[in-house]
């Protein structure tokens, strides 16, 4: 799909209210980043640590926004710090949190990533413990600087369960709230249309529009 018909659709699912498109970048190179960039698009995501180096800096003179959606292994933390991701999506423990932010000497603006799927293959922090691995890793990790939450939706045929898993996320980001929490980061591709009605302000999408 081209970008300014996703951003036209955006809006109008969203009713106005303020949706952030960040396009996933994995399936292509800095070629296609340019052009997509070339039609407005300032706000890109990576999965692979390597893939994200060699992009930002094939394209360093863009100034892009930069979002880390990736699992983070412990010997690419310094890779990524080095580029000054503009957010990481995918901080999805404590553990991790505290490995990252012991390397830091800037604020990292971080979401929580949360497993609201309950399938065994998906990554992400357990439901239960999103709450207060969240206070625990503002408390302890200094460094590193909250905004909310982000989560992949149920994979699923049936749009119902799609839905239930963003309500349950949209749920926990509506009690941190309170805690800063300003960024509920959910819906790619097959299921930003969901999302945006169950009130993501970040959709992160690939495939519709590289493929
Ligand atoms: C690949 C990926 C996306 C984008 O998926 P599409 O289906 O291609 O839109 C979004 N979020 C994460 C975490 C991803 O890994």
């Amino acid at each position: 799909m081209n970008l300014n018909k996703l951003l036209d659709e955006i809006n109008e699912l969203s009713n106005g209210r303020k949706v952030e498109l960040v396009a996933v970048s994995k399936y292509v190179g800095s070629k296609e980043i340019k052009e997509l960039f070339d039609e407005g698009q300032m706000s890109f995501g990576e999965n692979r640590v390597q893939d994200l180096v060699k992009k930002s800096d094939e394209l360093k003179e863009l100034n892009l926004n930069w979002h880390f959606i990736g699992t983070l292994q412990t010997n690419k933390i310094n890779a990524l710090l080095k580029i000054r991701p503009t957010l990481w999506q995918s901080c999805n423990s404590i553990k991790l949190a505290q490995a990252v932010d012991k390397r830091l000497d800037y604020k990292l603006d971080t979401l929580l990533e949360i497993n609201v799927a309950d399938e065994d293959s998906k990554t992400g922090l357990d439901i239960s413990l999103a709450i207060e691995s969240y206070c625990a890793i503002k408390e302890s990790c200094k460094n590193l600087n909250l905004k909310g939450i982000m989560c992949i939706g149920a994979h699923s045929d049936d749009e119902l369960e799609v839905a239930k898993s963003f309500e349950k996320a949209y749920v926990i980001y509506e009690s941190l709230q309170s805690k800063g929490a300003e960024i509920c980061s959910m819906g790619m591709s097959s299921d930003y249309k969901i999302a945006i009605k169950c009130g993501s302000n970040m959709i992160r999408v690939g495939s519709l529009l590289f493929k």
